[in-house]
């Protein structure tokens, strides 16, 4: 029976591939894993089912297309996903721009809307593309793309556009795109099954805070504003990139060291951020060395909650009315103290934060059961996102 989802998010170094059963009830997560460190010497091959690592082993590839084959062989000798039981594959894509605002089934047409927006994501789209030649190469089977820009099409004009003369907007497309779509929408699509609130009337803020980190004003289950723009740089506070800043301050650095586009799109993208202000982008390290008196990492906690507890506000009020506030992502999931910094004393806007509850997070709950606003925490689960939007293309 052809039951198989196989979801492949093929990044600039990495390839993750994941493969779903589809069950009358919902998606079963069967295997899935990562070729890391893809073109290095010393590379990782690794997968796991829901309960256990099946495979970790030293593997060095020199291509993403090699990596591919070998989840192919894999998955096939393994019984996950053979030409017997695969039904469609999905992928991870990076931009859309304005020309696809929803999953798609692949064809040349989309294919080559993917290409025009290399220019807009150029780490990240040309990756993406070669998982989809090269799955297309393996495979008969229908290719639907995900895109994490889409779940933001939905942003009204007054949220996308910049204060920039509007032909120049227009002649390059330059907007607020945002990215995470695919996380935002998974968390608090959970979160509103969880509340039993039905999806089309649920608002909510979602804080995806990880390596990359982008919050979300979701209002009646649709994006409306987002803090990552026309690229992931806008925003929060991240691991390596700045987030919002000045736009005179980059100017002012181009001209006293005479930076070049590609050594300033580096130091705000590569070289901000924790890791400019610590020496680290990982936020365990941080708040390990903020709690042993480390007076840098202390700020930079401190600076990390404080934009993120700024755009948590400007996004209650853009909404007006909340029902959840959603926390997710490496740091989101795993961080209560940062979660605290970020929620505590909220009690006048309804939001009731319970400290014992986020250091204990049962089942998700971090607000007191009688508080307005609910406080969860979520892991998010975008190749499972992918697989169900690979449904919903098919009609399944
Ligand atoms: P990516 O954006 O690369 O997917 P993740 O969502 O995996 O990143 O998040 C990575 C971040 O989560 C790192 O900064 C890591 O230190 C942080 N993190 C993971 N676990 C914890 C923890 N227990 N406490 C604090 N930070 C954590």
């Amino acid at each position: 029976m052809k039951d198989r989802i196989l979801v492949i998010n093929s990044g600039s170094s990495s390839v993750k591939a994941d493969v779903f059963r589809m069950t009358d009830q919902e998606l079963e997560f069967l295997a899935g894993g990562i070729a890391d460190r893809i073109g290095q010497p010393q590379g990782v091959f690794k997968t796991r089912n829901e309960t256990e690592v099946l495979v970790q082993e030293e593997r060095g590839f020199p291509d993403h297309a090699s990596a591919i084959h070998h989840f192919k062989d894999y998955f096939t000798s393994a019984g996950f996903f053979t030409a017997q039981n695969g039904l469609a594959i999905g992928h991870r894509v990076v931009h859309g721009g304005n020309k696809i605002t929803r999953p798609t089934l692949l064809d040349d047409t989309a294919i080559s809307i993917i290409e025009e927006c290399v220019a807009y994501a150029p780490l990240h789209n040309p990756p993406n593309l070669t998982g989809i030649r090269v799955c297309a190469s393996l495979f008969d089977l229908p290719q639907v793309a995900v895109f994490d820009t889409a779940f933001h099409a939905t942003m009204p004009g007054k949220a996308y556009s910049y204060a920039i003369p509007r032909e120049i907007s227009q002649r390059y497309g330059i907007r607020r795109y945002g990215f995470h779509g695919t996380s935002h929408e998974y968390v608090a699509r959970e979160a509103a099954k969880r509340l039993a609130i039905p999806f089309a009337k649920f608002n909510a803020v979602t804080l995806h805070l990880g390596n990359g980190a982008s919050i979300c004003a979701i209002e009646n289950g649709q994006s409306v504003d987002t803090s990552m723009g026309f690229t992931p740089l806008e925003g929060l506070i991240m691991g390596t990139r700045s987030g919002d800043i000045d736009p005179a301050v980059v100017l002012f650095l181009q001209q006293k060291e005479n930076l070049t586009p590609a050594e300033t799109d580096a130091l705000l993208n590569k070289k901000s951020g924790l890791l400019g202000l610590t020496g680290t982008n990982d936020m365990r390290d941080i708040t390990q060395r903020a709690a042993s008196g480390d007076q840098n990492a202390q700020l930079a906690v401190d600076m990390f909650c404080y934009r993120a507890r700024k755009y948590l506000g400007a996004y209650a009020f853009a909404l007006g009315r909340l029902d959840a506030i959603i926390f997710t992502g490496g740091i989101g999931e795993n961080a209560a103290g940062i979660r605290e910094k970020i929620i505590t004393g909220l009690e006048n806007f309804g939001i009731y934060f319970d400290p014992k509850a986020n250091k204990a997070a049962a089942g998700g709950w971090l607000s007191h059961a009688e508080s307005p606003v609910k406080v969860m925490v979520i892991a998010t689960d975008e190749e499972k996102m992918i697989a169900r939007c690979v449904l919903q293309v098919l009609g399944r």
